[in-house]
């Protein structure tokens, strides 16, 4: 039987570390402020807007919502994004992906300042990461990492397996795993030998977007487990990319799905947002 890690009780022990540093920066008179651009009406989105909003009130900061037209051109796009780069209240600035095809994500990513980067997606931000010498971490596998430590789960010397290389899960969660002595592995659609090389990680991460696609095989005796995929079945209900089932009875540690990865993505983000606040404030 494994231990489930949960992202409720994690993100929530985050979010109250959060509020006490931000109820302190606001007895010097500061404020953290985040900026939330999301265009068009996508609405899974939407939830996505409307839950960042909500914890940004949860732990006392400012959030203000951009919601701009599915027809926004790319100009009025970044000129907004210039307007909240130069404006102090906000300290953090994020566009909901993904944008309509019409719109250039990667030239919005570029333009947010690197300082203002909640989400880490801009390359200065991303080579820091690279580096080892960051301010922001990109908040799923910041989120990832947070749980292995509150779960007191060593890395170093480990090997790792990340299922998935996205710019924004997959790489850089092998990156804080590299950064923290882990032995790591990057599987991707044309790996040979996926289930081989999963069945040996001591930690295995799913980032694939596809629901229940590590089974038990796949799982080495005592493994933690660590599901980052968010599906949604035909029935409506959410699944992970983990068989939940079949591989918990095989893992020393699992996270769930719903109330695993997820709830920590944001809390990493509500932790970025104090931490631009307070770089921004020369605080740190
Ligand atoms: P992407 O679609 O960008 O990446 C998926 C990765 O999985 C790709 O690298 C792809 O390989 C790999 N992959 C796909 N099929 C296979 C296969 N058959 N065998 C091995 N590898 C495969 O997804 P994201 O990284 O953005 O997201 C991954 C999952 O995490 C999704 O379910 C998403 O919803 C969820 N997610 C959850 C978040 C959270 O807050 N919990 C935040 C962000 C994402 P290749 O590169 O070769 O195509």
């Amino acid at each position: 039987m494994a231990q489930i890690i949960s992202g409720k009780e994690v993100s929530a022990k985050v979010r109250a570390e959060v509020k006490e540093e931000c109820d302190a920066l606001k007895a010097k008179g500061i404020c953290p402020g985040l900026a939330v651009i999301i265009v068009g009406d996508d609405p899974a989105s939407r939830v996505y807007v409307n839950n960042k909003k909500k914890a940004c009130a949860d732990v006392g900061f400012i959030s203000e919502e951009y919601a701009l037209p599915a027809e926004t051109t790319q100009e009025e796009l970044l000129a907004l994004v210039e307007e909240l780069n130069n404006k102090p209240e906000i300290n953090g600035i994020l566009c909901q992906l993904p944008l309509p095809k019409h719109l250039d994500e990667t030239a919005v990513i570029n333009a947010i300042s690197p300082m203002k980067d909640v989400d880490a997606f801009h390359p200065s931000n991303v080579g820091k990461i690279m580096i080892g010498d960051y301010h922001f971490l990109p908040c799923t596998p910041a989120g990832v990492m947070e749980m292995i430590h509150t779960a007191g789960i060593e890395v170093s010397g480990k090997n790792c397996v990340v299922i998935g290389r996205s710019n924004i899960v997959g790489k850089p969660m092998a990156m804080l795993l590299l950064h923290e002595n882990g032995t790591v592995t990057i599987c991707h659609s044309k790996t040979r030998d996926l289930k081989e090389i999963c069945a040996a990680a001591d930690i295995l991460v799913a980032a694939v977007g596809r629901p229940k696609f590590v089974t038990a095989d796949m799982v080495k005796e005592g493994a933690v487990v660590l599901d980052v995929g968010i599906n949604r079945l035909d029935n409506g209900k959410l699944c992970g990319d983990v068989d939940f089932e079949s591989v918990e009875p095989k893992a020393s540690y699992i996270t769930p799905v719903p109330g695993g990865v997820g709830p920590m993505t944001i809390a990493m983000l509500m932790k970025n947002t104090l931490k631009a606040a307070k770089l921004q404030n020369n605080i740190i």
